[in-house]
């Protein structure tokens, strides 16, 4: 690994300014999970480390009934996972949490840190894009709020400026008759998904009929994939199978996957089509059982 100069700020404040001062030469570094694998390897070698690990305000998880989840971008996964208040009103993201990479990873890797990676394949991003979740970030000149959907530009690139940080993951309160599920296609529990999918539904409770759904696929494009085409055939009617496996077909002939050891372009768009259906109709069973 090459040398670098290492800053490690205490606040948010004190990160933001380290960072303008540095001129777009600083990386922010959080956990490291994701940053020293590719240190290691040489491809990406900063000049000036901005560990923000010691960012404590940024360590917390609020929850208010009438303006939902703020998730700090410090928290770790494992804090995420094990959370009451998250088990209880946003039960997809712990079971996403769950599946996710090994308990050291876990413990000391960061949602923030995920979600500004960019890595298509990774499954918080996914799951708040399903939630139409909003990310906080901070730079010299103030905050702005981003949607998480248009958060993800290309293959680990994301809509961040070299000052800014993301502060915060914001997550709207779930609407009634709502069923949310996460899977992936893992070779063993925690690896990443050779596909994942993420899915939200809403239904009518007296006629059944589907009122939303929000579904994304991951790794099967460079950035999280929102398969709009397949909520639109399930929006307006009662979901079932037929219509479920007309969606999967959908995205599968839409989406544009690699290839590697872990599956060919092939397979990953056939997973694709069987991941859809799959976490969409658990989705819907959830939604139904809710009032
Ligand atoms: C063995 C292993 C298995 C894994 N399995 C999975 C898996 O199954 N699913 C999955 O989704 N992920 C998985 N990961 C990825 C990993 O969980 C996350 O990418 C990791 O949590 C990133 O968090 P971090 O705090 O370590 O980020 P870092 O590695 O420190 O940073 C990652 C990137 O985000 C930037 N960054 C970090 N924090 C901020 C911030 N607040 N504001 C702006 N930029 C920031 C950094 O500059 C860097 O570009 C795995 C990783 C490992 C090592």
């Amino acid at each position: 690994m090459k040398d670098f100069n290492y800053y490690a700020p205490k606040t948010v404040k004190e990160a933001v300014s380290t960072l303008a001062k540095l001129e777009g030469d600083g990386k922010i570094m959080c956990g490291g999970q994701s940053m020293l694998l590719l240190m290691k390897q040489n491809m990406l070698t900063p000049e000036n480390v901005v560990d923000i690990k010691g960012v404590s305000e940024l360590d917390y998880i609020k929850y208010d009934k009438g303006k939902g989840l703020a998730i700090g971008a410090l928290t770790t996964h494992s804090a995420v996972e094990k959370s009451s208040v998250i088990k209880k009103n946003y039960p997809v993201l712990a079971e996403m949490e769950d599946n996710l990479a090994v308990v050291q990873t876990r413990n000391w890797g960061t949602i923030g840190g995920n979600a500004c990676h960019g890595d298509p394949a990774a499954d918080p991003p996914a799951v708040f894009i399903a939630l139409n979740a909003k990310y906080r970030l901070v730079g010299p000149e103030g905050e702005r709020i981003v949607d998480a959907e248009d958060f993800y530009k290309d293959y680990l690139e994301v809509d961040i400026a070299h000052d800014e940080l993301l502060c915060e993951v914001q997550v709207p309160v779930i609407a009634a008759n709502t069923g949310l599920a996460h899977g992936k296609l893992m070779a063993q529990k925690g690896d990443m998904g050779v596909v994942g999918a993420a899915a939200l539904v809403t239904i009518d409770p007296s006629t059944g009929v589907c009122r939303d759904a929000r579904i994304v696929l991951t790794n099967v494009a460079s950035t999280p994939f929102r398969a709009r085409s397949s909520e639109k055939v399930l929006i307006g009617k009662v979901i079932d199978e037929k219509l479920l496996e007309e969606a999967g077909k959908i995205a599968s002939e839409e989406v544009n996957p690699p290839a590697d050891v872990h599956g060919s372009e092939e397979y990953r768009k056939d997973m694709a089509r069987i991941f859809l259906k799959r976490v969409t109709a658990q989705a819907l069973e959830r939604a139904k059982q809710k009032k």
